[in-house]
């Protein structure tokens, strides 16, 4: 752990293992509550520093941390893909994502602009300033386990905020390189703390009722986010919720099946499908049905899984045991409900891959409401297929979700295009685009999915207060 800037190595631990293998890759700290208690007081101590230092002495450390990053992207990357699993090219992807953000936030630090107001009466003046919300309590998840750290820190920094960080108890190692590079790009000590826990239920309860803590930005599942939110509403605590999807692809006969069916097969089992804006439920058009199908089958029956070290490997392993059983009750309760099974469909349990968490990747037709796939986040390499006819069934199908992060619209024809952008309600749109994402990019959902965004300019103003001054001349 990272105290006060101060690195602590000895007391009650616990392991953290490689997904693909099950061989232990090392021990962390267990945080005692009087430690996360001093997180906080040290980040409480360092406020008044950081947030008074000025933008550009801010801005320094954190173009630092960002050429450090790449510096040590390999590393990482290989750190990355022993921790949480996914391929070293995917891996190498995600430090260089994670690394944008500290360029991002560096370059806004300088741009946190006030404003004059002009007054209906003439003695007086009306200044907006823009100051820091304070000490921001930051829990991250293990899926993405570098990059939505640095979407938190960097902004929160540059914003002259201090931060107590939790990540997942599953990628602990992957959030002590990212504070060593901040260590490193010499930020002063107590202005990012980093705790480690195995049982994540007492921080969050300290983070969400500790008078210090004046913001929690969370990323995680929908019903954590939401108990942290109720936690922290009797303080009025500002929050950002970065929640679960569940997300709509929509590929309308005006497009090319083949050229679509190769953006779900790639989009989809990114991550092992473990992303929140991996496409949950994938419409298609039923002229084109047939082609689509024939096409992202045999790209599906072509992934193969394996240890992300290997580069033969396309998709790696799920997090954990809970993890795969969750993504095959998801597939034999479709089966069972009528869904049409096309490859895939069970556990991987040969060559070598008996000791990891892997999953084949699995196509499924013929989904219906009814199934749990069909409502439920799936967060596994299982691409779920339904057919529709009309362009306003499909736009209603899509929205009928308690979620609303990102959705995926594959048209050539413009029209239609802005008018289902228009009408879906969902944060994040890929239009013929599965990548729409950059740190220069607002991310973030609407409904269930989530409070606020992060990443570009709206990622800053999470960490900001307005501050209004009324002058009499
Ligand atoms: P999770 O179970 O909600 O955990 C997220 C983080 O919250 C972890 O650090 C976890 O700690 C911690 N946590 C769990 N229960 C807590 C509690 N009672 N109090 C305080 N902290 C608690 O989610 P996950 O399985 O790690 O991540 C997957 C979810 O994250 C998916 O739903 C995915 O869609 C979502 N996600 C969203 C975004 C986005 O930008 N919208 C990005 C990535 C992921 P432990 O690890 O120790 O349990």
């Amino acid at each position: 752990m990272y105290i006060d800037g101060q690195w602590l190595t000895e007391g009650p631990n616990f392991e953290v293992v490689n997904p693909a293998t099950g061989a232990k890759l090392g021990s962390v700290l267990d945080a005692s509550t009087d430690q996360v208690q001093a997180a906080i007081t040290a980040a409480e101590g360092a406020l008044p520093g950081w947030s008074g230092a000025t933008a550009y002495d801010r801005a320094t450390i954190l173009y630092r941390a960002h050429t450090l990053m790449m510096e040590r992207q390999r590393s990482l990357a290989e750190l990355m893909t022993a921790e949480q699993g996914k391929p070293l090219k995917a891996a190498m992807n995600e430090v260089k994502y994670a690394a944008d953000f500290l360029l991002w936030f560096a370059e806004e630090a300088k741009r946190i602009y006030g404003e004059t107001i002009p007054s209906a009466r003439p003695d007086q003046r009306f200044l907006v300033h823009k100051q820091a919300v304070g000490v921001v309590a930051a829990i991250t998840p293990w899926n993405y386990p570098i990059s939505m750290l640095t979407r938190k820190l960097g902004p929160a920094l540059a914003a002259g905020c201090t931060a107590v960080l939790k990540p997942a108890e599953s990628t602990p190692l992957c959030a002590i390189a990212v504070f060593e590079i901040l260590d490193d790009a010499g930020l002063p000590p107590g202005v990012a703390n980093l705790v480690t826990v195995s049982d994540p239920r007492p921080v969050g309860d300290l983070f969400c009722t500790h008078p210090a803590i004046r913001k929690l930005t969370f990323t995680g599942s929908t019903a954590v986010g939401r108990h942290l939110a109720q936690l922290a509403a009797p303080q009025l605590k500002r929050v950002s919720m970065e929640l679960g999807g569940h997300a709509p692809f929509i590929v309308f006969d005006d497009a090319d099946p083949v050229h679509a069916a190769k953006g779900v097969s790639l989009v989809k089992f990114l991550n092992t499908g473990q992303a929140c804006i991996s496409p949950n439920r994938i419409f298609v058009q039923r002229a084109i049905l047939e082609p689509f199908l024939k096409t992202l089958e045999a790209r599906v029956a072509r992934l193969r899984a394996g240890d992300g070290t290997d580069p033969a490997t396309s998709i790696g392993p799920l997090i954990n045991e809970a993890a795969v059983a969750k993504v095959d009750l998801q597939v034999q309760d479709a089966i069972a409900k009528g869904a049409t099974l096309h490859t895939g469909g069970y556990r991987l349990v040969d060559g070598g891959l008996e000791r990891g968490c892997f999953y084949a990747a699995t196509l499924l037709s013929a989904v219906s409401p009814d199934m749990l796939i069909y409502r439920e986040e799936t967060f596994g390499p299982v691409a779920a297929v339904i057919p529709f006819d009309e362009e306003d069934d499909v736009v209603a199908m899509a929205n009928d979700t308690e979620y609303g992060l990102a959705a995926y619209i594959y048209t050539q024809n413009l029209s239609r295009a802005l008018r289902t952008f228009e009408q879906l309600n969902f944060g994040i749109i890929g239009i013929n685009d599965i990548n729409p994402t950059s740190a220069a990019a607002p991310f973030g959902g609407m409904k269930a999915s989530g409070l606020g965004r992060e990443g570009a300019r709206e990622g800053i103003d999470e960490y900001l207060e307005t501050k209004l001054g009324g002058l009499s001349i």
